[in-house]
């Protein structure tokens, strides 16, 4: 990652590192949230952004600021005005609701408890009673919701390519590792290329080793019913 300017004596620096490090970890916007409702005065917004220190492009405002997401695109909470993911508002840029046309909206520095709280239902600790082992030409059927994850050991007896593929209406992302001095180390991930939206990864594993297979529902829409199988 790397910051347009030092952050260390930066009076919003910590929340710009952190802000920017949700991004990367998938998270999107807060006052995009199509459950924030803020009804912008567009004109005062890219007046202000279109301006310096931004000067930002009519569609950067678009896409950082006006668009709202689409529901079915994303899970999370209702609108939080103090998540880490918020920007800061003068009150003149927002027509409603109230009290923020008046005061603006200012988030609490830091993470805000319920970024925390998501965090840890999209990244929960793992124990190693979670894993399951997968077997070759054994499929596995899964239930899953939006944003869960389900984590799979795989100790092949022999050294070949194998094929791990999720089958069934759902859109699933696929990441394998192998696990080293136990740390998982990323080997391959793969979002769409079995059929429809189903994962495929092809990778050689060497017998003796222990790997570990994640399979994760990407986004709402489809029945998160799935089955995974490697062979
Ligand atoms: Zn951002």
């Amino acid at each position: 990652m790397n910051f347009g300017w030092p952050l260390a004596n930066d009076a919003y620096g910590k929340e710009t590192a952190l802000h920017e490090v949700g991004h990367t970890l998938a998270l999107p916007h807060e006052h995009q949230n199509p459950k924030a409702g803020i009804q912008w005065n567009e004109d005062a917004v890219r007046a202000s952004l279109g301006g310096p220190p931004n000067n930002w492009s009519s569609e950067t405002i678009e896409y950082n600021i006006l668009r709202k997401i689409p529901a079915n695109e994303i899970a999370g909470s209702d609108w939080d005005p103090n998540s880490i993911m918020h920007y800061q508002f003068q009150a003149e840029l927002i027509d409603s609701p109230a009290p923020y046309n008046q005061q603006g909206i200012f988030p609490e520095p830091g993470s805000s408890q319920k970024d925390k709280d998501w965090m840890q239902k999209f990244y929960p600790v793992l124990e190693s009673n979670d894993y399951i082992e997968l077997k070759p030409f054994i499929s596995v059927p899964l239930i899953l919701s939006p944003g869960e994850q389900v984590n799979f050991i795989v100790k092949p007896k022999n050294s070949r390519d194998y094929k791990f593929q999720t089958f069934g209406e759902a859109d699933t992302v696929m990441v394998l590792f192998e696990e080293e001095n136990g740390d998982p180390r990323y080997l391959n991930g793969d979002d769409d290329s079995g059929s429809e939206y189903n994962a495929l990864i092809t990778h050689k594993l060497l017998r003796g080793r222990t790997y570990i297979l994640r399979v994760r529902l990407y986004f709402a829409g489809l029945s998160g019913e799935t089955a995974v199988m490697m062979w």
